[in-house]
Formats: structure tokens, sequence, C-alpha cells
């Protein structure tokens, strides 16, 4: 295609006639930071390449997905394979099969998965799951987690309704927002206060064992087992939503580095390396609940479709069989976050960083982020004046404050230095 100065605004004039906003999905549109989306032609590796040409070093990863940089030849050659087979059967196949294997011996609470097609559907599936399994209906989440677009989730939630300052949605009943009650994150002694009230109706706590949908927010010291004795004290279940977690902060997620072992987890984003998936599992006694085996129903045109489920595995495979590569992602992200600090020590900012392994968020305010609260005293203008000059120097964030830097494999040591240097000129000039 001929490429022309100024495509991506064109086509961006185009798509907002006849998409809201222009756009799939809320964040993408740059609302919060001002400025065009960009559209894009191509990625490669660590880089995005966009209609008019311009190269950028990518750390929005497909907001997560993409944690061995993007097209990776191997990941590419294996879905290539698939399609060639057909692109979907609503039946059996083995790819599923593989995933499905690959998965239940990878992460330490997961025996059973089923595979759907997104984290929402993930996140609200594994809720009905675990109001059959205790005939209760309350649902507990924590101010500033995000769960997907379901009714009952899009209650304080985080991410793009955050970022929108729409974090309750119009459209979602009162009655099922009411049996949704959401807590601050990190706040153990309101969490056991509320059990001590009204445990005996929680069928679920639910949460991001590390967050990365009010920025990167990590739980306080023993945060994570103080929710699960709670949960098995009161009868509840405890959903880790490891749908960003997963595959990215360990092989068997958060649980495997916390220890902790939740009743249900939510995975999407890594396990489809870079296609529609998600996936949910527990033990089996819990899983067989399901259709067909049990009452409660679920199911999916295209789930388990074996495109996506090569990609997945063969995204995992990789992971799988280089050895320290959790190791190297950490310690890339420590580069970067010691580069982004003293950045922001030399150009007089006040920032505050967070930061597990290769997901970070630098928040424009000097006080500790552990919740919500602390994490919106963020100032948002100089983020936003951050991102446009990171985004004219070709370094492509998320254009929201609350979301998560990520890293992948396919970065290198200049790609960080160069980030460094541009995040200094950017703090520098705000
Ligand atoms: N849970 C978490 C923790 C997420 O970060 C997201 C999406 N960012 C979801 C659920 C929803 O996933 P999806 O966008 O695939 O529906």
């Amino acid at each position: 295609m001929k490429i022309l100065a100024n495509n991506s605004s064109k086509l961006f004039q185009r798509a907002q006639k006849v998409m809201p906003g222009g756009v799939s999905s809320p964040v993408r549109a740059f609302r919060a930071v001002g400025g065009e989306p960009i559209f894009i032609d191509k990625a490669q590796g660590s880089r995005l390449f966009d209609v008019d040409g311009k190269e950028y070093i990518d750390f929005v990863g497909s907001w997560g997905p993409m944690i061995l940089g993007h097209a990776h030849p191997e990941v590419l050659r294996l879905i290539h394979e698939a399609v060639d087979k057909g692109t979907s059967f609503g039946a059996p196949n083995q790819y599923e099969l593989q995933l499905a294997e690959m998965v239940t011996s990878l992460v330490p609470s997961v025996d059973v998965v089923r595979f759907v097609n997104s984290g929402t559907e993930a996140t609200m599936s594994a809720v009905r799951l675990a109001r059959a399994v205790t005939s209760r209906d309350l649902v507990v989440k924590f101010d500033g987690c995000y769960h997907g677009h379901a009714d009952f989730f899009l209650v304080a939630a985080g991410s793009g309704a955050m970022t929108l300052g729409q974090p309750d949605s119009l459209g979602v009943p009162n009655q099922i927002a009411s049996l949704t009650a959401s807590l601050p994150y990190n706040d153990i002694e309101h969490v056991t206060t509320f059990f001590q009230e009204r445990g005996n109706e929680i069928a679920a706590v639910i949460v991001e064992p590390v967050a990365g949908n009010m920025g990167v927010v990590l739980p306080k010291q023993d945060f994570l087992a103080k929710l699960r004795e709670l949960t098995s004290k009161y009868g509840a279940l405890l959903i880790f939503d490891e749908v960003i977690t997963g595959f990215r902060l360990s092989l068997g997620g958060a649980q495997q580095l916390f220890d902790i072992k939740p009743d249900i987890t939510t995975l999407g984003k890594i396990i489809g390396g870079g296609l529609p998936v998600g996936a949910y599992g527990g033990t089996a006694e819990i899983m067989n609940m399901l259709a067909p085996n049990g009452p409660v129903y679920q199911a999916g045109t295209l789930s388990g479709n074996p495109i996506a489920m090569a990609a997945g595995y063969k995204t995992i495979h990789i992971l799988q069989q280089d050895e320290g590569v959790y190791e190297r992602l950490d310690y890339m992200g420590s580069y970067l976050e010691k580069g982004l600090q003293d950045a922001a020590k030399d150009a007089g900012v006040g920032v505050t960083i967070n930061r597990a392994g290769s997901m970070l968020t630098i928040f424009f305010s000097s006080y500790p982020v552990s919740n919500y609260q602390d994490a919106k005293r963020s100032d948002t203008t100089m983020f936003a004046k951050f991102h446009s000059n990171m985004l004219a120097q070709g370094i492509y964030l998320p254009p929201s404050q609350f979301e998560a830097w990520f890293l992948s494999t396919a970065h290198t040591r200049e790609d960080l230095d160069r980030t460094i240097e541009a995040a200094y000129t950017a703090l520098k000039k705000i």
C-alpha cells in the first residue's frame, strides 16, 4: 500500500462516523490524553508501525498478550499451520486439548479448564459458577479492579471505566449492581468487617492478585493470604482474576508467586497469544458443575477455536522452553523502572513507579499508590502531556494513567535506553 502522510488522521475521521468514538474499545480513542489514536499497519517484535510509516517502541503489547513481542515467527508458523486446516469446526480439536493439558499442568489451582473468547466471558462465567456452587448471590470485588464489562462488574471499575470517569455504567440495573460490593484494595480490616456483617451471603471474592487496571498496584503483605482465610472460613469462593498476571508473572501466574490457591482462576490475554481467548478453571469438583456435566450453563460458538488455541499453545510453549525467561523479564522491568526513576529525579518531577516483573506504571504522584484512592491522586494532566511527548518521540504507551506498561522478550536494552532518554526529555518539558 502506498504510504501517504496523515493517513491515520483521515482513517480516524472515517472511523468516527461508523464506530462510537472511532474505536472498538474505549481507551483506544485517546480521550484521556488528547490527540488522536494512531492506526497501526503492522507490528514486529517490540515495534509498531503506523499507516504513515512511523515506527514506535510498543509498551502496550495489545494490553498484555504480546509477551513474546509481535509476530513471533514460531507463533505465526503454528497459526499458519492451523489456518491451513480450516478456521473453525465447532467441534473438539487437538490444539484445544494441548492447551488445556498445558494450562492445567502449569497453573497450580487449575485441574480442569473451560475455554471462552475473552476475559470478560471468563470472569462472568466464573461468578455464575461460584454462585451455583455456594447458592449465594453477593459478589465482592475491589475498587479500581477491572474484571471485564459484565453488568455486575461495572461497580467502581478500573481500566477504561476509571480513565473515562465512569466507574459505574448506565444500563446496569440497580438490582444487579446491588449484588456487588466493592471494597478498597489492600484494606483487609475493611474486608474482615464486611465478612463479619455479610459473610454468609457472599458467593465469591474476586481480585486481581496484582492489580493492573488502576495502574499497577501490588498486594500488601498478607492481603491475598487473608482473603484466602476469610473466604474459606465463611464458605465463599476466592476467584483470582489472572487475565493479566497469568503467564505474565510466572508460568503459574500470581498464585504460584504468592503460593496461594484460589478456588477459581480466570485467564485471558497471553493464553490466546494475541488471538481472542479467555479461560476459567479450578478443581474437577467445581468445574464439573458446568454443562454438560452439571447444571451451570455456559457455551460458545467459537470457544476453543483452533487458530486461537494454536497461538496460545505456542506462546506458552516458548515461555516454557526459555529457561530464566521470567527472571530476564523482571530484570528488564527493574532496569526500566530505575531508568525512569532517575529520569524523573533529574527532571525534578515527583513520580511513583509501581512494578511487578514485566508490568509497571509511572504514577504522576509523589505518594505511594496502594489502592484506587491513591491512584486517583495522580496528576492526569501531566500524564497526558508526558504521553503526547513520548508518542512524538516514537514511544507508544498506554493512553491512560490507570493502565500497565507491558514489556516483552522482544524488547532490547537499546529499546529501554531510548525509552528512558525520551522519558527524561518528556519529563523535563512538562
Ligand atoms: N480481567 C482483567 C484483570 C483484565 O485486565 C481484563 C481486560 N483488560 C479483563 C478481565 C477483561 O478481558 P477482556 O477485555 O478480554 O474481555
